[in-house]
């Protein structure tokens, strides 16, 4: 995917320059070495203008990725929630996906970014559905991954690095060549650990089950669906399981800010339940797109509006 979108502002450090003229130094830490955070956050429409979702939590973990890698970031984090607002208004999308980096744009040629200033850039674009068109509807197709989830003491799991994704992309890059929607990652010992930018659920006996947060990144729709499921009475649990448990589950389930909350249908060729969407993540999906679309009046602590006057 390439941003066709010239002539949309990007906010960087206090001012809006052209996406073309949104630039790095090539000798830069963070381009050399992938020393960055970055949060990739979703606005929907509403009837009430743009909403963002979960904008707080995510620009918390922003933050948070930043003192786990040891950066930085020069401002605070109501500044970057108000500019991420005012990036959307700037370019004037109902619903867009929104992409704040904090990075090290000059200098620091050897590893150490000690002394380099930090900054902040926050691009916008439409970014449809992730996994590709209908797959919300119908499901994915997903293979194990031969590619191992970092050790936890390698990467930082619990940071949204830069640095980190080159293993999610060398992932997610050889299940698509293998004809595959996704890849799914299992943890150093075996155990299920996520997808390439997703946390996974399974359904068996109409309990829910997610690997605990050790060895993942603590998502931010990962939490939402715990506490709708158990807000509708199902219960949830957080434990270790391994790739044949999911064979023999009922359902899985993808979730993330991208791939939002994705039916997975079949795993390594091998139908999940009857193979088709299970009626658990069903109903999920329809709380969780009433909620990101403010069809429903709980949480709206959850949907920061872009124009605040309405
Ligand atoms: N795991 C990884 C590795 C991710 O990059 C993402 C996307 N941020 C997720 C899980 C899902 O996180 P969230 O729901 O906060 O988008």
């Amino acid at each position: 995917m390439t941003l066709k979108q010239a002539g949309t502002k990007v906010w960087i450090d206090g001012n809006f320059v052209d996406e073309r003229d949104a630039r790095v130094d090539f000798i830069s830490n963070s381009f050399q070495y992938g020393f960055s955070v970055f949060e990739g956050i979703r606005a929907y429409k509403t009837d009430k203008g743009p909403a963002v979702f979960r904008l707080k939590e995510h620009i918390e973990r922003l933050f948070k990725s930043a003192k786990i890698i040891g950066l930085k970031i020069p401002y605070t984090q109501g500044e970057i929630i108000e500019a991420c607002l005012a990036t959307i208004r700037e370019n004037g999308f109902d619903e867009c996906y929104i992409r704040p980096v904090a990075y090290i744009g000059s200098g620091g040629m050897g590893l150490s970014p000690e002394g380099c200033d930090v900054s902040v850039g926050i691009a916008t674009w439409f970014w449809g559905e992730y996994l590709g068109k209908g797959k919300l509807e119908k499901g994915t197709r997903v293979a194990t991954s031969s590619f191992t989830r970092h050790h936890i003491n390698s990467n930082m799991s619990k940071a949204k690095a830069a640095g980190n994704y080159m293993l999610f992309q060398m992932a997610r890059v050889t299940a698509h060549q293998q004809g595959y929607d996704e890849a799914l990652l299992l943890d150093a010992q075996g155990h299920v650990a996520e997808g390439s930018v997703e946390n996974v659920f399974i359904v068996k006996d109409g309990e829910l089950i997610t690997p605990p947060l050790t060895h993942i990144l603590d998502g931010i729709t990962r939490d939402t669906v715990i506490k709708i499921a158990r807000e509708n009475g199902w219960a949830v649990r957080e434990e270790f399981f391994t790739r044949d448990y999911v064979y023999v589950a009922d359902e899985m389930i993808f979730v993330g800010t991208g791939a939002e909350v994705t039916p997975v249908v079949e795993l390594d060729d091998r139908p999940i339940g009857d193979g088709k969407p299970g009626p658990l993540t069903r109903k999920l999906q329809q709380i969780y797109f009433d909620l990101v679309r403010g069809n429903t009046a709980t949480h709206p602590e959850w949907r920061a509006l872009v124009n605040k006057s309405r």
